[in-house]
């Protein structure tokens, strides 16, 4: 039978250590989460690769590099409430669970949303609240939020969301090309009208579609 505690370990040491993620939290909360549970049937041995594999409508389970990078550069506290955008198949959202009191995460695809909440319930995930909607507008009823994670790339950073990060709080997000390269930023707001922006380095993810992101390809002009 495989050996899925073995793999979990083994990737995590190659390619989450190997590339330099350092947060203990973070590296706990990969070495905890059950990713062949958040993989499409047949998908199962393929879970632990550190890269990217299809969940249905278009979509990806992200690598868990790029998970575990962008939860350490979101800085979580275990009392922390998070926003994630982009569902997808739940697995950032169990890794973010781990780490925050409660997290909120929004998928525009309906089906994708479903199967995530049944996959997040099994494992045993009581603190995700998951809704369908365009998640570049955020949750202005949760708000406001101490860390937001986009796990889709927009072409620049939604009012939306800076607008309900809490003082202090963290935004992490790809900007850039639609299907090219974006630079994961991180936004910090130190006050009610201060924002600092950094730039964490160059990545690549599926486009965040929404009114405050790109078109939809399906909606005419
Ligand atoms: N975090 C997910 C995981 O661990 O499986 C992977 C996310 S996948 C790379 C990006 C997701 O963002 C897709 O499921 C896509 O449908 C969703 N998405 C894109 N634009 C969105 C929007 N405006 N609001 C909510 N979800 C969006």
């Amino acid at each position: 039978m495989f050996d899925y505690d073995y793999a979990r370990r083994r990737m995590v040491e190659a390619h989450i250590v190997g590339r330099g993620v350092r947060d203990e939290r973070v590296l706990a909360a990969l070495r905890t989460v059950p990713r062949e549970a958040f993989v499409d049937k047949g998908y199962e041995a393929f879970a632990y690769e550190d890269g990217p594999l299809p969940i249905g409508n278009g979509q990806t389970i992200s690598q868990p590099f790029i998970v575990a990078r962008m939860a350490e550069a979101a800085g979580i506290a275990p009392g922390d409430r998070v926003l994630e955008i982009g569902t997808g198949s739940g697995y950032a959202a169990a890794i973010l669970a781990e780490l925050a009191s409660t997290v909120f995460s929004i998928e525009r695809h309906g089906e994708l949303a479903a199967k995530a909440k049944r996959r997040l319930r099994r494992a045993g995930y009581g603190n995700v609240a998951i809704k369908v909607g365009d998640g570049t507008k955020g949750w202005a009823e949760r708000a406001p939020f101490d860390a937001i994670l986009v796990a889709a790339g927009g072409p620049s950073v939604p009012l939306s969301l800076k607008n309900q990060l809490a003082i202090g709080g963290r935004l992490v997000i790809p900007v850039g090309d639609r299907s090219g390269e974006q630079r994961l930023l991180r936004v910090t707001r130190s006050a009610p009208d201060a924002f600092a922006e950094e730039d964490l380095g160059g990545v690549t993810f599926v486009p965040l579609i929404g009114e405050e992101g790109w078109a939809n390809p399906a909606t005419p002009p």
